[in-house]
């Protein structure tokens, strides 16, 4: 039977294969969360998540240094890792090169990037893969990490009336690379814009404290924008939020280079790789001494589903057309 051809976006193309492959073993959380979670006999869970950076979509070779690289493809997969609240365990890096990269100038420094953030974190590499490509660069990072049995923090674990958390500021990232495309005004602290785009925190050590107090429910990392993280949240969990925009944690230094676009950037930017999370006021309490935001509430779902209420946004900004950094998006 020929099927009608369309085009669709990414997570309309994840959702196509979870439906061919809709139930993981039982006891295994598969498709649909920042890492899968696989059961372990001795009381862990091991987490596993995989990521690819693709040239063109993901970086252009001659905006990013190979250090910086390989630090940020790094840093987008441990992120995944601390959204479980979860402890690293290793990586695994899979290179496919062009021949104009094969040299030695270029990887080291990569390999030195992604040494440097290994080392940091406590992520030992544990092999991979490499072949050349006839066309542009791709890097494909696996991690894993493990934590107690029934200890993961889930997508679909956010509870009606909790606060809505976030960690460290929101928005740098996107004003970096704005900088980046466009160029940098005066008023703009660039060194400090630019490092929080190519050399991103995982918040490996946030996430296991975070993951580990009581009263915690459901966490991911942020690594499209709010606008668009929060909603998988929320259906995975069949609750709404609401969002007050005047409590956004943003830098001095993106207020001062964006007045305007702070906000915009906080909510739809990507690859803060900060974390997002539920939590009960004791445990928000607990939370004072981190870098963490309350940023909202948990709601039932509205009436069209599993809706984000925007409390305090900037005239302009159209509650209905935000939406996160898509890259199937041209
Ligand atoms: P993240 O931004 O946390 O890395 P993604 O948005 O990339 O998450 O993916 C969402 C979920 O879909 C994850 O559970 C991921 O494992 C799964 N996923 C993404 N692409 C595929 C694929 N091609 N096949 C199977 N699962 C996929
Ligand atoms: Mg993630």
């Amino acid at each position: 039977m020929t099927q009608e051809k369309r085009h669709i976006g990414e997570f309309e193309l994840i959702d196509r294969i979870k439906t061919v492959f809709p139930q993981a073993p039982v006891g295994i959380v598969g498709i649909g969360d920042d890492c899968a979670v696989v059961p372990q006999c001795d009381g862990w869970e091991t987490v596993v998540s995989t990521d690819m950076l693709v040239e063109g979509s993901h970086f252009l070779l001659d905006k990013i240094t190979p250090y910086q690289l390989g630090w940020k493809a790094a840093a987008s997969n441990f992120s995944d890792i601390a959204a479980m609240g979860a402890e690293p365990v290793g990586s695994f890096l899979a290179l496919g090169l062009p021949q104009r990269l094969l040299q030695t100038e270029w990887t080291d420094e990569f390999i030195r990037g992604y040494k440097d953030i290994s080392a940091r974190f406590g992520f030992p590499l544990l092999g991979g893969d490499t072949t050349r490509s006839e066309g542009g660069a791709s890097i494909c990072v696996t991690v894993m990490g493990r934590v107690r049995k029934g200890d993961a923090h889930l997508r679909g674990m956010a509870q009606i009336g909790d606060y809505l958390c976030a960690t460290g500021l929101l928005g740098d990232s996107a004003a970096g690379l704005d900088i980046v495309l466009n160029g940098a005004s005066e008023a703009c602290d660039a060194d400090y814009l630019l490092g929080r785009h190519y050399l991103p925190t995982p918040r490996i050590r946030e996430g296991m404290i975070i993951g580990a107090t009581q009263g915690v429910h459901a966490m991911m990392d942020i690594s499209d924008g709010i606008a668009s993280d929060l909603r998988h949240m929320l259906r995975a969990s069949g609750v709404g939020a609401e969002i007050d925009c005047r409590a956004l944690p943003l830098s001095k230094q993106l207020l001062a280079a964006y007045p305007e676009r702070a906000v915009e950037f906080a909510l739809c930017g990507g690859e803060d790789y900060e974390l997002l999370f539920t939590a009960s006021q004791g445990a928000v309490d607990a939370l004072k001494d981190l870098p963490v935001t309350v940023i909202g509430r948990i709601t039932e779902c509205g009436p069209e589903g599993a809706e984000i209420k925007y409390i305090g946004l900037p005239e302009g900004l159209d509650s209905k057309k935000l939406c996160g950094y898509d890259h199937f998006k041209k």
